[in-house]
């Protein structure tokens, strides 16, 4: 391992064991697993982490399983020398960065994790297979690195849940925690797609969560009726002729089945596309209650 607390990069799965040992014989480790193309939220997640055990590990996959055929994973942006920059300022000990030879040995790996019906909603309707290739890659990499917490983003509601399902279901020692969405000043959810963006599309982009907020203001003042808040969304998402609703949805926050009244804690998840990117976004509505998919451990369930 790399002295004095620097941070190391591990390409594979011998470098990744041994630097592994060396931060095990010191304490606990978490896993922050990303995509690359890091910015705050990511960074967000390090910080946590740092809180909650003595190492931090991110690791940095774009995983192609969980990518449709049509889907972005050729274009996905990739800078991974950068990536590895903002680690080290945020001081992570460890990059585990695989290539797809080491992480799937046998190309398409042939026993992968089945998300259950609790996938077959919100985004997974519209991405089928993409919800097994994130449960496959996580458990993977739980696997590999078998850390003592797991930090992942609200932003992404439905695979936090489900990450949260598969360790509960499938008995993984680890612990979850679900950090609330980071956000730029004007609303929109960090994501690394947001490189995507026209200047014209990412000036509409914030459309979203505005439409967020204002189906959450109307329950705060009373309304309780899915359709009536779905109803404000909508109105307020078209106001950006450049959002194209894919799909918006009032639903409860460890089920994910659809709601016909809200109630404090209640989520609406949403996906627009922006020109060609696919933003999702969603909100927690009501008094702040504590987050669903981390009730131990929330810093405030804020947006
Ligand atoms: P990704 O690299 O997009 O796969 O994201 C890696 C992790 O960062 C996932 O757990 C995401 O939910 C989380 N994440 C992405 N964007 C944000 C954000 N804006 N705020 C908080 N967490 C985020």
């Amino acid at each position: 391992m790399t002295p004095g607390g620097a941070l190391a990069v591990a390409r594979s799965r011998e470098a990744l064991g041994r630097e592994l040992a060396a931060l095990r014989s010191s304490g606990s480790v978490a896993l922050v697993p990303t995509m690359g193309a890091l910015h705050e939220g990511h960074l967000f997640l390090i910080d946590r982490a740092k809180e909650l055990c003595d190492a931090v590990i991110v690791s940095i996959f774009v995983n192609p399983l969980q990518f449709g055929p049509n889907e972005d994973f050729r274009a996905y942006p990739r800078d991974f020398d950068r990536d590895v920059q903002l680690v080290a300022g945020r001081g992570a000990r460890l990059v585990f960065a695989p290539d797809e030879q080491v992480m799937y040995p046998h190309s398409s790996p042939a026993v992968q994790v089945d998300p259950g019906s609790l996938a077959e909603r919100l985004c997974g309707a519209f991405r089928p297979g993409h919800f097994r290739g994130v449960l496959t890659v996580v458990a993977k990499l739980f696997g590999l690195v078998r850390p003592d917490h797991a930090l992942f983003g609200r932003k992404d509601y439905q695979q936090a849940v489900l990450i949260g399902r598969m360790v509960e279901d499938l008995d993984m020692n680890v612990v979850i925690d679900v950090a609330p969405v980071v956000r730029e000043e004007d609303g929109l959810a960090l994501s690394s797609r947001n490189l995507y963006l026209s200047p014209d599309e990412r000036a509409a982009a914030p459309g979203l969560w505005r439409a967020l907020e204002a189906a959450d203001k109307l329950f705060r003042a009373g309304e309780v009726r899915a359709s009536s808040l779905i109803d404000r969304f909508r109105e307020t998402l078209s106001r950006h002729e450049r959002l194209r609703l894919q799909y918006v949805e009032v639903v409860h926050p460890t089920s994910l089945e659809s709601l016909s009244e809200a109630a404090d804690g209640s989520v609406i998840a949403a996906a627009a596309f922006c020109g060609s990117t696919r933003l999702i976004d969603n909100v927690l509505l009501g008094a702040r209650s504590p987050d669903p998919t981390a009730p131990a451990k929330s810093h405030g369930a804020g947006a």
